[in-house]
């Protein structure tokens, strides 16, 4: 089992994250969690989110299609988790009963109108469940309302790191001091009573299952530590699983190791070629093609890993 973490989106101003999840289970089942902005929202003032940040631009630097994935966990549909649905019509959609209902008629409906046309299709097929449920083998859906109704969060019980909480807006940035009693109400929880019940519910199942990690929703400071899965706009980043990878799952090395083996690289050549203009006799300066192509070995090895 696999978990990468995939940036749909960043804030420029705050930093904050749209995330979506994909999660790869041993037997090759593909599950995704979100599915991003849609395309309108491309190059929109203020937001990082290019065309090769769309769901399916993303999949396929990971070499998969819409076709290859099974399930969409859908665990909401505001517009920054839901604007890509439309492009998953060979999928099984997977929604809380309750959100499915509360966002096509009442009350509720209009918060999710403008994003309805990717998620409300003839052509997409969706399984409702009600409340917690084991999707697969270590994954489960675990019912999170308050933020919206019928809100759900997803419990991924990875091999080695152990399990990990997407508490998405359940819980969006990490309490620091607050308890589910004390913690701020965003402007977009629609019931405050839902809310604390459910950071209460995910604070006793982390505690109860020994979560390793909680991931928040739209939290800037914890996603600028985790590993991501690559993209354009973090192309020199290494491939983003935190499955079965816990020492370098949070803050990878090797995220700017390129960039400095260049720079390395040409100071190495640079004194070298400042050697041989001077014919310079000290035998050190003979060592440094070596090493420069030690570097450049290791270099070539790094980004091969990483693609
Ligand atoms: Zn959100």
């Amino acid at each position: 089992m696999r978990l990468y973490l995939l940036q749909m989106a960043l804030n420029e101003t705050s930093e904050t994250p749209v995330p979506a999840y994909l999660i790869q289970t041993d037997d090759g089942s593909n599950v995704l969690v979100d599915t991003g902005f849609a395309r309108d929202a491309v190059g929109r003032a203020g937001w990082r989110l290019g065309e090769e940040d769309l769901i399916v631009n993303q999949l396929a630097r990971l070499g998969l299609t819409p076709g290859d994935i099974r399930l969409l966990v859908c665990t909401h549909f505001d517009a920054d988790h839901a604007g890509g649905h439309d492009a998953f019509t060979a999928s099984e959609l997977v929604v809380q009963r309750a959100h499915y209902e509360a966002a096509r008629r009442g009350p509720h409906a209009a918060r999710f109108a403008g994003s309805r046309e990717h998620w409300d299709r003839s052509d997409l097929r969706y399984r409702l469940v009600d409340g917690d449920t084991e999707l697969l083998p270590g994954v489960e859906l675990i019912a999170s309302g308050g933020h919206v109704p019928g809100h759900q969060s997803v419990l991924v019980r990875l091999p080695e790191t152990g399990p990990v909480l997407l508490a998405i807006d359940a819980i969006p940035r990490a309490l620091g001091e607050y308890t589910a009693a004390t913690r701020p109400i965003g402007p977009y929880d629609a019931d405050e009573a839902g809310v604390r019940a459910s950071t209460r519910k995910l604070l006793d199942l982390a505690a109860r299952e020994g979560v390793a990690l909680i991931i928040h929703g739209h939290d800037p400071d914890q996603w600028a530590t985790l590993k991501k899965a690559p993209s354009s706009t973090r192309r020199r980043r290494p491939a983003g699983d935190i499955g079965g990878a816990r020492r370098d799952g949070v803050r990878g090395w090797g995220e700017l190791s390129t960039v400095r083996l260049w720079i390395m690289i040409g100071l190495l050549v640079g004194l070298w070629l400042v050697g041989v203009l001077l014919h310079t006799t000290n035998r050190f300066i003979h060592l440094l093609p070596v090493l420069a192509i030690v570097l450049l070995v290791w270099l070539l090895t790094n980004g091969r890993r990483s693609a």
